[in-house]
């Protein structure tokens, strides 16, 4: 069965020396490792440094110059992966404010790959009540998009995920806009999630989210300066490496 892309032993996501540049100079250069099944990865480093480019080729909207990219043991950029990916945006807290849509039809139409000729079956509500009870917006399912707080949105950005049973949630700082309390109800959530199995790669500036939440982290300066172990990350020096001296590194406390 090799290139079905099913094995569940395949990593989720594998770079084999991966570069990549918009034209000119690489923005990417040389990067190996693999997201394993039911991972938190934590993908940092300082602005400029290639993560959204990374988030890029992981969800395989721009190839590789060179190495390759593989999501659930496809070429990323030709793997059918609507279903399985869940991206959520940095823009997503802020964007839908003027969409005219409820909170129960966003994640509805998360379940439209599953739904045969547009006609909802008892499991495929049962499976977008479940999504919004997930998330903690089941109470807000009849609002509508705009009427939410930024970190509500989010919510309702993963619980569409859920509902279209995705495999890995992509999340590109999510938590940009959204208040410090959300910000730490909204990490928790991604916490519980990964326990029930989910894997899931945060992009985030702010060491101290990704250090408490994240099992693996991967820090990133064009090349990769360090990949491995939430703890070891904190023990070791990639981090100084990969900002530099003059670099302003976000860390806040999270007990
Ligand atoms: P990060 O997410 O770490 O801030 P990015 O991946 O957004 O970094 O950007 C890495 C580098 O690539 C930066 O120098 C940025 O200016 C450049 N870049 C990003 N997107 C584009 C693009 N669409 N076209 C040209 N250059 C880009």
């Amino acid at each position: 069965m090799s290139g079905s892309g099913n094995d569940a032993r395949d990593p989720v996501a594998e770079f084999d020396g991966v570069s990549f540049g918009y034209g000119g100079t690489p923005v990417i250069e040389d990067v190996s490792f693999a997201i394993e099944r039911g991972e938190f990865l934590g993908l940092v480093g300082p602005n400029g440094s290639g993560k959204s480019t990374l988030v890029r080729l992981l969800l395989g909207l721009v190839r590789p110059d060179a190495g390759s990219v593989r999501l659930f043991g496809e070429s990323a950029h030709v793997a059918e992966t609507g279903t399985r990916v869940g991206y959520v945006a940095q823009t997503a807290a802020s964007s839908g404010r003027k969409m005219p849509v409820t909170v129960r039809e966003v994640v509805r139409m998360g379940r439209y790959p599953h739904v045969p000729h547009g006609r909802f079956r008892s499991e495929d509500r049962a499976a977008v009540d479940d999504a919004l009870a997930t998330v903690g917006v089941a109470d807000l399912e009849r609002r509508r998009l705009g009427e939410l707080s930024g970190g509500q949105r989010q919510r309702v950005f993963i619980a569409r995920a859920l509902a279209t049973e995705a495999e890995i949630l992509v999340l590109d700082e999510p938590t940009v806009g959204v208040d410090a309390n959300s910000r730490e109800a909204f990490f928790d959530l991604l916490a519980s999630l990964n326990r029930e199995g989910m894997a899931i790669v945060l992009v985030e500036h702010d060491i101290g989210v990704v250090t408490t939440y994240a099992t693996r982290v991967a820090c990133l300066n064009r090349k990769l300066y360090f990949h491995g172990d939430a703890d070891r990350f904190t023990e070791s020096d990639a981090l100084t490496r990969a900002y530099g001296a003059n670099q302003r590194v976000v860390h806040h406390d999270h007990d």
